[in-house]
């Protein structure tokens, strides 16, 4: 397992590692064995995702606001696990169900990648782009 990052989840913590690569003055990486790898995983799962639907013939049922109503349903119960516990809670809380956390993020990605198939978005394109306008929106300021 490699060194586990000191950054937490946060914007501005996403924002200054962006930074160091994409940031001013600097371009960004050129596509490398590494890039093709993750995009050929988002890839691969996104290939999942069509196909487990496909094979349940929900492409008949369901449109794009039905997705997004799906997507919002499983970002709520992603939150249904950190609601009503303390701080102190949380840490055991974590541990406990990381399984179960893991569960409703992976439900909400399948709707990200199945709507940005559907809808025939790049989402790694798509994700680079909003990052960059991220990073200028919440520039890295000089801490104390
Ligand atoms: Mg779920």
């Amino acid at each position: 397992m490699g060194k586990r990052s000191d950054c937490d989840l946060t914007w501005k913590c996403i924002a200054k590692n962006f930074n160091k690569r994409f940031g001013p003055g600097r371009r960004p990486a050129p596509a490398g064995k590494d890039d093709k790898l993750v995009n050929m995983e988002i890839k691969e799962l996104t290939e999942l995702v069509v196909k487990f639907r496909n094979a349940r013939n929900w492409d008949r049922t369901q449109d794009y606001k039905d997705f997004a109503m799906a997507l919002i349903a499983e970002a709520a119960e992603v939150v249904e696990h950190f609601k009503w516990h303390t701080p102190e809670q949380m840490k055991q809380y974590v541990a406990i169900h990381k399984d179960g956390i893991g569960d409703e993020l992976s439900d909400v990605l399948f709707w990200v990648l199945l709507m940005s198939h559907d809808l025939d978005i790049d989402i790694v394109e798509a994700y680079k782009k909003k990052m960059k306008k991220n990073a200028l929106k919440y520039p890295i300021k000089e801490e104390k």
